[in-house]
């Protein structure tokens, strides 16, 4: 699945976003160092003076300006971070700002070879808007945590609802921090998937790489690549993403038509991305006993001991909706 062209320009654009928000930033802390230190604006404008004065040296034939230009520079550089910090700045304060060291917030490096490489900053975003955005996009412009309602639960309902979402919250919030897995089941329209939703966009935002897949389209895809021997890396390539990305959703586990590859393949992914301490959410209507009885006892073993198990309970919400709007 490639980049639509208008995906890939609203990457770029906000790659060009992040260079202008942090120049601005660059220019407001030379405005306050400039403001707080005496000395320190000539300082800077010398540098402009000095090598345009060694420049015309150099022009004349004087070899040695060069190396003196150099030396002059250094020293201006020395200087300068020493008036900062004096000053109680860091001394890299005024440094150039990149929110990715790794590609200056271009989106590209370069290999040994002088190749043109996507960062993998950019690649990341191509996996959520590939995977996540493009898979619940509806969802989760109108169903996210600021949307949420306890409206249409009582009793037990509400107190099991109460608890996923603080767990779901506490998931969000300690994600950098904490490795941790979290399986929601329950009846139809408990809001399980609302969670996963919910979990989803915070993490998009954060600017996290989210793949998303209901289990029947995730199975049918894999199934699809799997059998065809021309697909072979395209077979590579997704199950890259979806051990690799920092978090994997699927949703709805139990609706696809469940055989030995489906086990395999769901058992590869718990075990992979178990290895690499990654996380995943996993929603099901599905009862602990059916899916025991579902899928092989090694998949049963590894959700049971590695997820945190959210059971939601209460009558569908979906319907109370459409009630509620009538
Ligand atoms: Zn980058």
């Amino acid at each position: 699945m490639a980049l639509t062209n208008a995906q890939y320009d609203t990457i770029l654009r906000g790659y060009e976003q992040t260079q202008d928000r942090n120049r601005h930033l660059l220019e407001e802390r030379r405005r306050e160092v400039y403001d707080a230190v005496p000395g320190y604006r000539d300082l800077d404008a010398s540098v402009g003076s000095v090598s345009v004065a060694a420049a015309k040296k150099l022009f004349d034939g004087d070899a040695s300006a060069a190396k003196r230009l150099k030396e002059e520079l250094a020293q201006n550089r020395e200087k300068r971070a020493a008036l900062l910090t004096r000053a109680g700045f860091p001394a890299d304060y005024l440094d150039p700002i990149y929110t990715c060291p790794h590609c200056q917030d271009t989106g590209f490096v370069f290999s040994a070879d002088g190749s043109r490489q996507k960062c993998r900053c950019f690649k990341r975003q191509e996996l959520s808007l590939r995977y996540a955005q493009s898979n619940i996009q509806e969802m989760i412009t109108q169903e996210n945590f600021s949307t949420l309602s306890y409206d249409y639960y009582q009793g037990e309902d509400l107190k099991h609802f109460r608890a996923a979402v603080r767990l779901s919250r506490d998931f969000t919030e300690n994600f950098k921090e904490s490795y941790r897995n979290l399986f929601f089941y329950g009846t139809v329209g408990t809001g399980k998937s609302f969670l996963s939703g919910c979990i989803a966009f915070e993490l998009l935002k954060a600017g996290y790489s989210v793949v998303y897949f209901s289990a029947a389209g995730l199975f049918e895809q894999l199934a699809r690549y799997a059998f065809d021997p021309k697909a072979k890396d395209a077979l590579t390539d997704i199950c890259e993403d979806l051990y690799e990305c920092d978090l994997l959703i699927i949703d709805d586990l139990g609706t696809e038509i469940t055989n030995s590859f489906v086990s395999s393949q769901l058992f590869s992914c718990l075990n992979e991305r178990d290895l690499r301490r990654k996380s995943m959410i996993i929603s099901t209507n599905l009862s602990l006993e059916e899916l025991r009885d579902r899928y092989s006892d090694r998949v049963f073993s590894r959700i049971t001991s590695n997820f945190s198990l959210c059971r939601l309970t209460g009558p569908d919400i979906r319907i109370c909706k459409k009630r509620h709007a009538r």
